[in-house]
């Protein structure tokens, strides 16, 4: 049974004060039925371990570097990450394939190192307008699952989660209805039953691209549809707890 997951992407936003306020009301929240985590920018991450200790949520960073360590001037690695203690990465964002060039073999590099750094990579696949215009969504997000379903064994998919994230719904207010966002979750675990039925059925797919609290319940009472992704909704701690109950 694959256990909702709700993720906040914090992307370049929040101050130190901010990190406290925001994991504050999430802890006032209390219990949630859901697994949660927090991707805020790297100098608050130590910050935000240390605030969220002894709660459920959890703390990941929202990038890694695509090398182990040495000579990368301004790049953080995945041990970093973890000694620093975080326990997931994101992976692949549109924003970084399309704004910092970062290609399949780049997000296989990296999901490689989370996974040997003891992180969770949460991989982000999905089309631009563009290529849902073509009719091309199916085939955009296969290539770019393509290296992760060779490379990586049975045992690495256990520590890998997928995140849909159709481009045209990232930070537009356009969301993708439960039935168009379910066609494509559906088509990714059809692609990952090719590679093995244990990682199809135990895999998480989230869906990312303007969740909020009032779309989220139709969004993940989807059969293929694991939790969500979340963007600008997750810097409101009450739209973000109202997203976590649904
Ligand atoms: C994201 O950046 O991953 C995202 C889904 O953003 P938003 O929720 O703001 O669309």
């Amino acid at each position: 049974m694959r256990r909702i997951l709700v993720a906040g992407n914090w992307k370049m936003n929040a101050s130190s004060a901010d990190t406290k306020a925001l994991l504050n009301g999430l802890l006032d929240a209390g219990n949630l039925s859901c697994d949660v985590a927090v991707f805020p920018p790297f100098p608050y991450l130590t910050q935000a371990v240390s605030e969220l200790n002894g709660s459920a949520i959890r703390v990941g960073a929202q990038n890694c570097s695509d090398q182990r360590s040495g000579a990368f001037t301004g790049e953080v690695s995945t041990e970093m990450l973890a000694d620093c203690g975080a326990e997931l990465v994101i992976i692949g964002h549109s924003e970084r394939r399309a704004l910092y060039g970062e290609t399949d073999e780049v997000v296989l590099s990296k999901t490689r190192l989370a996974i040997d750094a003891g992180l969770v990579a949460v991989v982000c696949v999905g089309e631009t307008l563009e290529e849902r215009k073509a009719g091309r969504e199916e085939t955009v997000v296969a290539a770019q699952l393509t290296l992760l379903l060779s490379e990586l064994t049975d045992a690495d998919w256990k520590n890998v989660v997928v995140a849909y994230e159709p481009v045209w719904a990232i930070g537009t207010g356009e969301t993708a209805s439960p039935e168009q966002a379910q066609a494509i979750h559906a088509y990714i675990r059809t692609l990952l039953a090719e590679r093995s039925a244990n990682i199809a059925e135990e895999t998480r797919i989230l869906y990312g691209g303007s969740v909020k609290s009032a779309n989220a319940a139709d969004l993940f009472s989807q059969t293929d549809i694991d939790g969500g992704l979340v963007g600008g909704a997750s810097l409101d701690a009450a739209e973000f707890i109202g997203i976590c109950r649904a």
